[in-house]
């Protein structure tokens, strides 16, 4: 919906809407609206949204392409960035360094990589998500993660000020990162030379497994929950036989118990629910408090 005048963005009625339904933006296909919505096309169009919501008091969240993320039916009643837009999505190369704009397509830039003749994100084939996302969530798995690849990575905090985190102070660890700031605009990453079809013929390996293990054709947010230390959640679901238990229109996976699919007609609200259940029963056959993966807004 568009801005009506003697709104906090008055004046930024090309980049931001209001009341707009979140749910066509997340993997899921579930979840309210977002109160506004900013899709900013440069970093001058982007500080100067954060600056509103700085002085509007309104919060701030940040959206990729929504894979690891579960947003209520009432929706969220603040601002939420959205790096679509072309200037956030380019990619360049230069020698075996890459520089990607936080709104680039991880399994697009995988594939340009791989074109390219450079190897080192192979890990990534079949997780699906932005740079900015991918950075934030340090996705990856048993193939390796982002982090183990990126060497600086661009941020800002709400108050426009842009800066570079590098190698040497960013930690990288199990879904998680030390950065604090809210915006990730960007990340370079080191790369190796190899022969594209050696490339090509391990990503096609990952991607199998990946297929073949996951509920890949199916609307979901990936792993529900972290693996706690030394166990699988997934096992963890299974053996306290929740496959295929439904609450409404989600459903346990029965090819991975740590996915929640949601099938037509899904409702946040069964997903949360569903949520709930899995951690009382784990806890009440394991004695173990299992940690939601999946980022749950509002916040
Ligand atoms: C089928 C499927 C398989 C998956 N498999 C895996 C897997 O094997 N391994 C794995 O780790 N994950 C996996 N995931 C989860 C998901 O793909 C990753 O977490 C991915 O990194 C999410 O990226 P996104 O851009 O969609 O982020 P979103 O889901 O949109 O957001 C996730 C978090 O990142 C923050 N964020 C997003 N963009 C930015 C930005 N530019 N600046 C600051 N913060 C930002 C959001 O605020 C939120 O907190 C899977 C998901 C699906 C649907």
């Amino acid at each position: 919906m568009q801005l009506v005048s003697n709104q906090p963005f008055a004046g930024l009625e090309e980049f931001v809407v209001e009341n707009e339904p979140l749910a066509r933006f997340t993997w899921y296909k579930i979840g309210g609206p977002a109160r506004y919505l900013i899709r900013p096309r440069s970093v001058e169009e982007l500080q100067e949204a954060a600056r509103r919501c700085v002085e509007a008091n309104i919060p701030i969240y940040v959206l990729g392409l929504g894979a690891n993320l579960l947003v209520a039916d009432r929706g969220v009643d603040g601002a939420v960035f959205r790096f679509s837009e072309e200037y956030w999505r380019q990619i360049a190369f230069n020698g075996t360094t890459l520089t990607a704009g936080s709104g680039v397509d991880m399994q697009k830039l995988l594939v340009r990589t791989i074109r390219e003749g450079l190897s080192g994100i192979e890990s990534l084939a079949g997780i699906p998500g932005t740079v900015g996302g991918g950075v934030r969530m340090n996705c990856g798995g048993k193939f390796g993660d982002i982090g183990s690849v990126v060497s600086t990575v661009t941020v800002m905090d709400p108050h426009g000020q842009v800066f570079t985190r590098t190698k040497e102070d960013l930690v990288f660890d199990y879904r998680k990162t030390n950065i604090v700031a809210p915006f990730i605009l960007g990340a370079t990453i080191e790369l190796e030379e190899e022969d594209p079809h050696q490339i090509m013929a391990r990503t096609k390996e990952i991607w199998m497994y990946k297929r073949n293990t996951q509920p890949l054709n199916t609307k979901n947010c990936g792993c529900i929950f972290k693996n706690p230390r030394g166990l699988s959640a997934g096992a963890l679901i299974d053996q306290s036989g929740l496959k295929a238990l439904r609450v409404g229109q989600a459903e346990v996976s029965s090819k991975h118990a740590n996915f929640i699919v949601a099938h037509p007609g899904c409702t946040s609200e069964d997903v949360l629910k569903l949520v709930h259940i899995i951690k009382e029963r784990v806890f009440e056959k394991s004695q173990v408090v299992l940690e939601s993966e999946v980022k749950i807004w509002p916040i």
